[in-house]
């Protein structure tokens, strides 16, 4: 028995093929937690079956085990596939997509091959999966392909167990399959084939701006090249300064534009082809426009035939290609849909007939201290499952608020839904109700329990008690950070108790206040607060994340400063009657909730280092902070963290007050310090703050294993300077791999704390 993903990415015609090269016996065939093999033949063949089985698996199988038991002979004369079964529960369900094989990369460009310049040639090793399906099982009928009848040639493929395209569901053909067409916004009349993909490359290289329908929705694209294609663009889109992905033809181009580490190129070129944050390389081509302000550019590969089509084209270098919407609503999959919501942005459209059943952005990945990190776990790793450290019953967790992902879970694994995006409004919420349906069809799960976070006006959370009511389910609450710091345990099967650093924008605390500098002692029931920054004001509340200057009058109020002297105003950006009304509500207290949020204190110093009035997009003002300092050396000295108070005995959670960081910071702007400096600075103290509470932490509880988690984790520097500083005084460090550290892997986190204290609901004995 072989078990991980091996079904739907040509497992069992890779077992036949390695059968007959060895001369066995036997068959294989699909069940419902792997693939079956039974083998019959002489000691050395066999073994040399079972090597090969794990050393040359096809592309897109990830083997997690294979369980080998001897059996009586049954004498079989050949060796044959068997037809797939869905017996009870699945536990494979459908694959992730995968980008276009360099098999079906070369056909496409072979004058000679039947499929040559085909939009849409795949195969068993690439190909959409889980977003043109319906349904499992995941055969040809339960998906978008089903109303296309394959032709003679096509269908041989598909039934012949040596070719490369057996039982591979999107298999078609110019002659069968989808296809393309181009249509003006000011017109209805439309261009097909060749021509299509033609006028659209030259339209891109007229500025133009083009909506791309793509596998897991439609893409705006422009010529990344192109200042002022890309701020028509961003106009257009009403997204000013967040950072828009570039697609570049091949890792050659990839290299010209960025200055790529081994690991980032391992990344870029996997198959899920996320998009990956790299420095940029000076005196690239990329419009400035793209990524203003920041030292990195998000990059990816085509991972399409469509998209290879377009970079086949000497002129095409760069594009941009981000997500069709309209700022943080979802992304658009339907022609009609895509024509409606995108009108005002896009002057013509790429469209095709093959239906995209489940909304995909792009995945963004980064490789942070040496490894890969997911920043938006979507298209090419969703629906694979993430393991879990024990079996827990069928449960639902609702995610967060911002970057929402929710996650079902049965046994040992929990499916984490693609990226959806803010759930602010209906079209998040219709969104979020659209791939729940979609992914309990998928798994079969019917939830028991129903896991979400404790702040109470979460639309996620009034949802989940919505819906769990109505069904009579058993609900669960979850700290925001607490789910955080369960999840990077869980993650690496830990189940005692650590100290879990909880670095974060922003989550609602179990005291009502907001959380996100975090150190717990947590078990995955329950958690204590040993410290935490210093609670400071958020002059006018959400205000205060849009408006970094309201962040740094509130933490500069708090550390005791004259917020209302000429130099300070100066500084943060205040204007005087503005300084004044702010600090009358922070004397009064009214709208201003009390955060001990890292991420609202790195907001603070971007507003006073960088100027940073207003940010566009959320932890802009972070990311630039970290951009700044990017090559300044990890040895710089750092800015002071005072700790006060504390008892661990009565559970007293230690502060963490930022006034001597503050004073030492100013300091360094009024001497004139380099700014560069003085953000490396700022990075440094972080860290060494957090290290020394873990090292009280040590002290009092004997624990020495460190979880690193929450939003601040994708800051590559502090993950960086957390990890090698803890190591140095004898810690073991653990971060996330497998899902978000930030609030788009809170649901796995939301998983394993309800599935926990449903076993176990008494062994911590304390708040949650
Ligand atoms: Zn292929
Ligand atoms: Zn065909
Ligand atoms: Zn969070």
């Amino acid at each position: 028995m072989v078990r991980g993903v091996v079904q739907g990415v040509g497992f069992r015609p890779f077992v036949y093929r390695l059968a007959q090269e060895e001369r066995l016996t036997g068959f294989v065939g699909n069940d419902t937690d792997g693939v079956n093999i039974e083998i019959e033949g002489p000691e050395k063949r066999v073994e040399a079956f079972l090597v090969r089985l794990r050393s040359q698996a096809p592309a897109l199988a990830r083997i997690d085990s294979v369980t080998v038991r001897e059996m009586a002979l049954a004498g079989d004369s050949g060796f044959q596939i068997i037809a797939s079964e869905v017996l009870g529960k699945v536990s494979t369900g459908i694959p992730a997509d995968a980008a276009t094989c360099p098999d079906c990369l070369r056909e496409l460009l072979d004058p000679r091959d039947r499929r040559y310049r085909y939009p849409f040639i795949n195969c068993t090793n690439c190909g959409p999966r889980f977003t043109i399906t319906r349904r499992i099982p995941y055969d040809r009928p339960q998906t978008s392909m089903a109303k296309f009848t394959m032709c003679e040639a096509c269908q041989r493929e598909y039934d012949d167990p040596l070719n490369r395209r057996f039982h591979a569901q999107p298999n078609a053909c110019w002659k069968c399959g989808p296809r393309v067409w181009l249509m003006q916004e000011a017109d209805s009349a439309s261009v097909s084939g060749e021509e299509a993909v033609k006028q659209t490359i030259q339209m891109l290289m007229a500025g133009k701006i083009v909506a791309i329908r793509g596998v897991g929705g439609f893409h705006l694209s422009v010529d990344a090249t192109n200042q002022a294609a890309v701020m028509r663009l961003r106009d257009r889109k009403r997204r000013y300064g967040k950072p828009l992905a570039i697609m570049v033809r091949d890792l050659e181009a990839a290299h010209q534009v960025c200055v790529l580490t081994a690991e980032e190129e391992a990344l870029i070129i996997t198959p899920a082809r996320p998009i990956v944050l790299a420095r940029r390389r000076d005196g690239c081509r990329i419009a400035e426009g793209v990524a203003p302000g920041i030292p990195w550019l998000g990059i990816y590969l085509p991972y399409a035939p469509l998209q290879h089509l377009l970079f086949a084209d000497p002129r095409v270098h760069a594009l941009v290609m981000t997500s069709g919407n309209l700022s943080e609503e979802p992304i658009a999959i339907d022609n009609v849909e895509a024509r409606t919501r995108l009108g005002g942005i896009a002057d013509a459209f790429l469209m095709h007939d093959r239906e995209i059943l489940q909304r995909c952005d792009d995945s963004v990945a980064a490789v942070v201290d040496g490894a890969p990190q997911l920043v938006r776990r979507a298209r090419g790793f969703v629906p694979i499952g993430v393991e879990l450290p024990f079996d827990v019953p069928p449960l639902l967790a609702v995610g967060g608020h911002l970057k929402n992902v929710f996650a079902l879970a049965r046994g040992r694994f929990a499916y984490q839904s693609q990226h959806l995006g803010d759930l602010e409004n209906l079209i998040g919420l219709e969104f979020f109700r659209e791939s729940l349906d979609h992914l309990m069809r998928t798994f079969e799960i019917e939830p028991e329990i129903v896991a979400h976070d404790l702040h109470p006006g979460y639309l996620s959370a009034a949802w989940a008690r919505e819906w769990a009511q109505e069904r009579g389910l058993k609900l669960i609450a979850v700290q925001h950070h607490h789910a955080h710091v369960a999840g990077c345990m869980a993650e690496h099967g830990l189940t005692g108790k650590e100290i879990g650093l909880a670095l974060d924008g922003t989550g609602y605390g179990s005291d009502g206040k907001i959380w996100g500098g975090e150190v717990l002692i947590a078990s995955l029931t329950g958690f204590e607060r040993f410290a935490h920054l210093e609670y400071v004001p958020m002059p006018g509340g959400e205000a205060a994340i849009k408006e970094p200057w309201r962040m740094a009058l509130g933490a500069l109020h708090a550390a005791r400063f004259d917020v209302e002297s000429e130099e300070l105003m100066r500084l943060v950006g205040a204007r005087e009657n503005e300084a004044r009304v702010l600090a009358r509500m922070m004397d009064r207290g009214v709208n201003v909730p009390l955060t001990s949020s890292l991420g609202r204190l790195f907001d603070a110093v971007a507003a006073v280092v960088l100027g940073r009035r207003v940010v566009d997009y959320e932890a802009q003002a972070a990311i630039e902070l970290e951009g700044l300092a990017v090559d300044e050396p990890d040895d710089v000295p750092g800015y002071a963290l005072e700790f006060t108070g504390g008892d661990w005995a009565a559970r007293v959670p230690m502060k963490m007050s930022t006034a001597s960081l503050w004073r030492e910071l100013l300091t360094d702007l009024q001497i004139g310090m380099d700014k560069t400096r003085i953000a490396a600075r700022f990075h440094t103290g972080v860290a060494e703050g957090f290290v020394k509470a873990a090292m009280l932490a040590r002290s009092a509880t004997g624990i020495s294993q460190v979880m690193l988690s929450g939003g601040c984790m994708h800051n590559r520097r502090l993950a960086r300077l957390l990890r090698v500083k803890l190591e140095t005084e004898g810690f073991e460090v653990y971060q996330h791999r497998n899902v978000s550290p930030g609030d788009g892997g809170l649901s796995y986190g939301q998983v394993v704390v309800a599935a926990a204290m449903l076993s176990q609901p008494l062994s911590f004995g304390d708040t949650h």
